[in-house]
């Protein structure tokens, strides 16, 4: 059933803030390693990677001293403007490593709603592919805003799934705290059983979903099963996984048992749940 992830040639990946820093805040430089060393391979195989990357709140709150998440707008934005920068050094210094160049795509609403700004975003995304550059999108937090009605995205999860629309990816994957969508919450039900298989998107699953949340995050359980639900209507397959050991990108592309498998196609064979 999961054969033709073999095949997957663009892929969009996301990760999120808990999965590249430590519960202290500091950025988890063995898995941001670890994360450029395995984008760049799998460029090197021949297929095209576009990064999705959160942490940017997170990594400027750690420069800035922060102990919590600013309240005020302005100092939320402030303390993006200082993480972004920092993240996207890091991740220059990592892929650099590997001879693997970079660029940095931030993006707002508009991107998606404007015809021409989408048009232009599109194009942009697909040149970087086609020079070999690895794209890394985050959305552009220091200008969006929740107070300007309809200009932020607000997580990663919906952005990326627009990332991976933009793209025609044939993939997306989310790499999280929790290792896809469970039947029950594992961390009050310790029969809860991971959901390998969802090849439609209904209310049960939603409600599901409300029950299984991950544990931090912007955007949970329910905003993942939103973008699986957006991809799946443009024919683009969605991986929820965990992003505990980034070298799980390798068992989903050989077509493992791994995460929760949102496909595009009608389930024809014996996967348990
Ligand atoms: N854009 C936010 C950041 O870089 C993260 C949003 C999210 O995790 O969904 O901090």
């Amino acid at each position: 059933m999961r054969e033709e992830l073999k095949y997957a040639k663009r892929i969009v990946i996301k990760i999120g803030t808990t999965s590249i820093t430590y519960e202290n805040g500091n950025i988890n430089l063995r898995k941001m390693e670890q994360l450029a060393k395995i984008l760049t391979d799998l460029r090197n195989s021949g297929k095209e990677v576009v990064l999705v990357s959160s942490g940017a709140i997170g990594a400027g709150m750690n420069k800035l001293g922060l102990k919590k998440k600013p309240e005020e707008l302005r100092e939320k934005q402030a303390t993006a403007a200082v993480g972004q920068a920092l993240l996207m050094q890091f991740y220059e210094k990592f892929f650099s490593e590997y001879n693997q160049t970079i660029a940095q795509l931030l993006l707002t609403k508009d991107v998606i709603t404007d015809q021409i700004k989408r048009k232009n975003t599109e194009n942009t995304f697909h040149a970087l592919l086609e020079m070999g550059v690895i794209p890394i999108a985050n959305e552009n937090d220091s200008v969006a805003t929740d107070e300007i009605e309809g200009s932020k995205i607000g997580d990663n999860d919906t952005l990326s799934s627009m990332v991976a629309i933009l793209v025609k990816a044939d993939l997306l994957i989310m790499l999280s705290d929790i290792d896809g969508l469970y039947d029950a919450s594992p961390a009050i039900n310790p029969n809860a059983q991971l959901i390998c298989f969802v090849d439609s998107i209904d209310e049960k699953i939603y409600r599901i979903a409300g029950a299984s949340n991950s544990k931090v995050g912007t955007g949970g359980m329910f905003t993942k099963i939103r973008s699986a639900e957006y991809l799946m209507k443009e024919g683009i397959h969605t991986i929820i996984a965990s992003g505990e050991n980034v070298n799980i990108v390798y068992d989903i592309l050989e077509g493992k048992e791994v995460g929760t498998f949102f496909s595009t196609k009608e389930r024809s064979c014996e996967c348990q749940n």
